[in-house]
């Protein structure tokens, strides 16, 4: 069962012809705001956004800073949440600590909740590694994880109850207990986000995230996803 999860929290409305305005600005002699009536509808400013910022690698990035998105994203295991907070230029991020919280942990401890809900496994399969290498995750192997999960969240929750601080106590779970976070993004960090860790070569659980993040970048700005899409998505083509 799948438990990832991205819910959208707020998104600037109309973000081509934003984009659209910040550009006209650089070079039309008038007050933008005063000129609202004329700007072009929001697919056409998308458009026209594409063709005179982005097509042919033009590479005007700038006016894609102005548009902002926040979304909110559940379940996902903690070393996602380390690698996405490495990027940090037109990104933001509030994360569960667990210094504040941790009851699901104890829950699950109590058979409350399934372990998997608080902890993440990969599923069966085979798999590769970065260089290479092939090796098989069976159900066997598998089993013997939950184990562990199940005894970690067990021994944490015994040291909260004899009074120990989540911060301490977290010490001792496994790595990828899965955290809650919610992220903003400018436009061009979104894309910026999606050319480092849609890639192929990045870790299957964060592909798995934008997974879910594309399809409210889509439904948010059409027609520079569309664009994206053709042009550099999964293509691993670094923007600077
Ligand atoms: C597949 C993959 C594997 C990785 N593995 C590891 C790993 O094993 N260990 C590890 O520590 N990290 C790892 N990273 C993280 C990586 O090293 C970068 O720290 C991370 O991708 C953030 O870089 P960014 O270009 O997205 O920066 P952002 O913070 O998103 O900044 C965006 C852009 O702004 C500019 N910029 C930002 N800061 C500066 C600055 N100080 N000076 C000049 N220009 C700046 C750059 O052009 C940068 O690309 C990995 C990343 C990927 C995609």
């Amino acid at each position: 069962m799948k438990r990832f999860r991205v819910e959208l929290i707020a998104a600037t409305p109309n973000p081509q012809q934003c984009i659209f305005a910040a550009m006209h600005q650089d070079y039309f002699e008038g007050f933008v705001a005063s000129e609202r009536q004329q700007w072009p509808e929001e697919a056409k400013a998308g458009e026209i956004c594409v063709k005179r910022l982005l097509a042919g690698e033009r590479g005007h990035y700038g006016p894609l800073e102005h548009p902002q998105i926040t979304l909110n994203v559940g379940w996902f295991p903690h070393s996602v949440m380390q690698q996405a907070r490495t990027h940090r230029v037109g990104v933001s991020f509030d994360v569960q600590s667990m210094r504040y919280t941790g009851e699901r942990i104890s829950r699950a401890a109590n058979g409350e909740l399934e372990l998997e809900e608080v902890f993440y496994l990969r599923p069966v399969g085979s798999y590769s590694d970065r260089q290479g290498k092939k090796y098989d995750y069976t159900p066997e192997e598998r089993a013997k994880d939950l184990a562990l999960c199940r005894t970690a969240a067990e021994r944490y929750r015994e040291m909260l109850a004899a009074g120990f601080a989540e911060e301490h106590a977290r010490g001792i779970l496994p790595f990828d207990y899965r955290q809650h976070f919610v992220v903003s993004f400018s436009l061009r960090a979104f894309l910026h986000f999606m050319d480092l860790r849609a890639k192929l070569d990045a870790q299957q659980e964060i592909r798995e995230l934008c997974d879910l993040l594309w399809p409210h970048f889509q439904t948010w700005a059409p027609e520079i996803a569309l664009w994206y899409e053709k042009s550099r998505l999964h293509k691993a083509r670094l923007a600077p």
